[in-house]
């Protein structure tokens, strides 16, 4: 390359750095710069440009500038102000300062200054035209990237054919910083210059994609956001056009506002929180708002920290249960014994009371009448019928329409934490594949893990060991061993005759007068009256059927009332029948005289005890023995055992040894619409048949219940109040029963037994002592 040795002002440049072949403008400030620009307009129009290391130094010195620049020619000089002139110049040749001539007024060097000619094309070789491909490839594709390269530029630039041009055109294009530039003007081989370049192309074309790949990222959130925030806008004015002021924000504060005041546990007000922010993100149109406001509403509703005071006057509990109920007193005592306890120690934990009994004898009544007394609110949760165990705990909430389970369902309604529950039926529970209901039941009812009890549906821990739960039974056959195990129970039985009258008088009656707004003197009616409609009209243990007669006649004495204008109506016997039609039931009186062949059995149902005759006819056969009258299974199995008792005992017996040869024997119980089993019947057949086998007749006034065994002996039955009853009803003055049941007699009360002789019999030999008409008694 040819140099060549030059004298020529110098003007520092601050971070520009000005390539040969490079048309620029710059403004000039600096005195000592205007001086030098003047100068070389005295002479050849010729500056030489160098860079300032840094630029932000207004006087540099020597050290503080790069000594190697360009030599420039000045195209145009315009004064812009007094002090500025903004200059023209292009870049020619390299060169590099040698020493320095002047450096008071203004710069002016020795220097050298290098002559790059341009290549011919014919002449360059393989490698530099790989080079020169290269690099317009990588200055095409960083245009691309960069905007600010004009069209022109990147032409002119493509269209040089020499390496040293080339990349001194495209650094002057790229942004770099000053020392980058400097780089590159000072490497005079031009190959390696070109290749320095490539190398800064790769390099700016990388970083120029990243930058666009971050660009376009936050271009896209800033657009989504903008979007979102436009829409929200939008539906803001929609919805108050609706008339809907607040919308989803609205909601959410009403919610918050309700979180406020019912102040629930921390890790409460958290989940709520979080699902109302979720409320906020979604779509109002969408369903899962609608599942989030289920939600939000179902837990708001729980009562967290509302409770109802509790009574601890047991004067006042002992009061209120009396005003409500009749009798049950072993009820009653023991609620009353349960409040003593809480008042002494309140921390001890509810026990679960089960009471057992049949339908209508009060069991969900005296629930609500314990509620009040014990000053807690009160809410009946039927189990009759559930199955699934969700139905207890809930559903998650991942299923479309689910719901909080019974007990969350029951807790809102209470609206305390502290109600009595009433477990109705939970003997008529069930389960099946849907899992075991019982079971999560005893979960709740555990006094060590009910006070954080979670409901699949809820989500969260809720407090039932303030719950006082009651529940009820038909029986305890079907609640399973470990619930049975959890509960005390206490049988509520049957009401005897005089009961249910007391209980007319003293509460039905009063109760349905003052439903149907009439006044006590407006009815009349006696015991006698009441004891017709109980026998002519109810068939029931309890109550509920005569609670509904009464009601009835209520109704329809009101409107006798009405239309005769009269003060009062008095029930007789006459007008019972008017009021109240047909009598439905007549219960079997006893026979008017004794009889060969029939016996009267005493039997228990679900509605009650009553007394069936059995019947027996022998006839001349090959010994069959036919049985009619809706039986069931265990009936027939005591039919044939009593038989197998009188065959092996023919002769003592004074029967016929070879009967089951020659005779045939029919065995029927009437009143065949009710379907009838059990084993009590035993040795009511056994006595029918031997009557109508020896012929002897039975006694008339004499009932029995029992089970017999193939050797006669007689074992023990249920449902013995029941059972005494009924006799009773019937004009019976003599039953008897097993030998076995004497401690279940003595823990009857005196009204159910008076008037009536109870025979224990141990085996049939006592039996046969006395049903027979025409024995002396022993
Ligand atoms: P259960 O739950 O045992 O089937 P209910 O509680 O439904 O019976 O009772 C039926 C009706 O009989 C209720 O109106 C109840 O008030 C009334 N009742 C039952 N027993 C008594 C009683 N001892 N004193 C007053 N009313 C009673």
């Amino acid at each position: 390359m040819e140099s060549k040795k030059i004298q020529i002002p110098m003007l520092a440049t601050r971070g520009i750095t000005v390539f040969p072949k490079m048309i620029i403008h710059f403004d000039v400030g600096r005195q000592n710069s205007i001086q030098a620009i003047e100068n070389a307009m005295i002479n050849d129009e010729k500056i030489l440009l160098v860079s300032q290391k840094d630029a932000k130094i207004d006087d540099p010195k020597v050290d503080e500038l790069y000594d190697f620049g360009t030599v420039a020619s000045i195209k145009q000089i315009l004064k812009i102000s007094d002090s500025t002139m903004r200059v023209l110049v292009e870049g020619e040749h390299r060169a590099s300062i040698t020493s320095y001539e002047d450096e008071e007024e203004y710069f002016l060097v020795n220097a050298k200054m290098y002559i790059e000619e341009e290549s011919d094309v014919e002449e360059l070789s393989n490698s530099t035209t790989a080079l020169l491909r290269v690099a317009s490839e990588l200055f095409e594709k960083y245009s691309k990237l960069n905007p600010r390269v004009t069209k022109e530029n990147i032409y002119s630039i493509l269209g040089i054919e020499s390496p040293g041009p080339v990349a001194d055109l495209m650094i002057a294009n790229i942004p770099l910083s000053v020392y980058e530039k400097q780089q590159i003007l000072e490497e005079l081989d031009e190959e390696k210059r070109l290749y320095k370049t490539i190398e800064i192309l790769r390099r700016e074309i990388e970083i120029l994609s990243i930058q666009k790949d971050i660009n376009s990222q936050v271009r896209k959130n800033i657009d989504k956001s903008q979007k979102e925030f436009y829409l929200r806008e939008q539906l803001k004015i929609i919805q108050d056009e609706l008339g809907e002021k607040d919308g989803v924000r609205g909601e959410i504060e009403a919610y918050k506002e309700k979180l406020k005041k019912i102040k629930p546990p921390k890790e409460v007000e958290e989940k709520i929180n979080k699902e109302l922010d979720r409320l906020l993100r979604t779509s109002p149109a969408s369903p899962e708002s609608g599942v989030i406001r289920t939600y939000v509403d179902n837990v708001l509703a729980l009562p967290w920290t509302k409770s109802t005071e509790e009574n601890d006057d047991m004067e006042k509990a002992e009061k209120i249960l009396n005003e409500d109920h009749y009798g049950l007193t072993k009820i009653k005592e023991r609620i009353l014994e349960y409040l003593a306890v809480r008042v002494l120690s309140p921390q001890v934990s509810s026990p679960i009371i089960c009471l057992v009994g049949p339908p209508g004898v009060g069991k969900t009544s005296i629930g609500s009448s314990i509620a009040r007394a014990t000053g807690r609110n009160y809410v009946r949760l039927s189990l009759g019928g559930v199955r699934d165990e969700a139905e207890i705990r809930g559903h998650r909430r991942t299923y479309i329409g689910s719901m909080p389970g019974r007990f969350i369902q029951s807790l809102s309604q209470a609206e305390s934490n502290n109600p009595l529950i009433l477990l109705d039926e939970i003997d008529k529970m069930s389960n099946d594949f849907r899992g075991d209901p019982a079971a999560a039941l005893l979960e709740i009812l555990d006094s060590e893990q009910n006070h954080s009890f979670r409901d699949h549906y809820i989500e969260l821990p809720v407090d039932l060991s303030n719950v006082l739960f009651i529940a009820t039974a038909n029986s305890t056959a079907n609640i399973p061993g470990p619930l049975l195990d959890r509960m005390e129970i206490i049988e509520v039985s049957s009401y005897t005759e005089p009961e249910k009258i007391e209980i007319a008088k003293q509460y039905l009656i009063p109760k349905q007068l003052k439903k149907h707004g009439m006044k006590k003197a407006q009815l009349k009616i006696n015991e006698e009256r009441l004891q017709i409609i109980i026998r002519g009209y109810t068939k029931e243990s309890g109550v509920r059927k005569l609670e509904r007669i009464i009601a009835s006649l209520c109704r329809k004495v009101a409107k006798r009332l009405i239309e005769t204008g009269r003060k009062s109506f008095t029930v007789t016997e006459k007008n019972i029948e008017e009021l109240l039609g047909i009598p439905r039931y007549h219960y079997e009186a006893k026979s008017v005289e004794p009889q060969i062949g029939v016996v009267r059995g005493l039997a228990w149902t679900s509605v009650g005890g009553d007394t069936l005759s059995v019947e027996v006819n022998t006839m001349e056969g090959t010994g069959k023995l036919q049985l009619t009258g809706q039986l069931g299974d265990v009936m027939k199995e005591s039919a044939k055992a009593a038989m197998s008792y009188i065959r092996s005992k023919a002769a003592e017996l004074g029967v016929d040894p070879n009967f089951y040869k020659n005779t045939d024997i029919h065995i029927h119980i009437p009143e065949g619409a009710v379907p009838k089993d059990g084993p009590s019947a035993g040795i009511t057949m056994a006595s029918a048949m031997i009557s109508a086998l020896t012929e002897k007749p039975i006694k008339n006034d004499i009932a029995m219940t029992g089970e017999i065994t193939l050797r006669g002996r007689v074992l023990p039955i249920g449902g013995l109040k029941e059972k005494i009853l009924a006799a009773k009803r019937a004009g019976i003055v003599k039953v008897i029963i097993p030998q076995e049941n004497k401690k279940d007699v003595s823990e009857l009360e005196d009204n159910v037994t008076e008037g009536i002789e109870i025979i224990y019999a141990k085996d049939m030999t006592t039996v046969l002592e006395h049903i027979f008409a025409n024995d002396q008694e022993v």
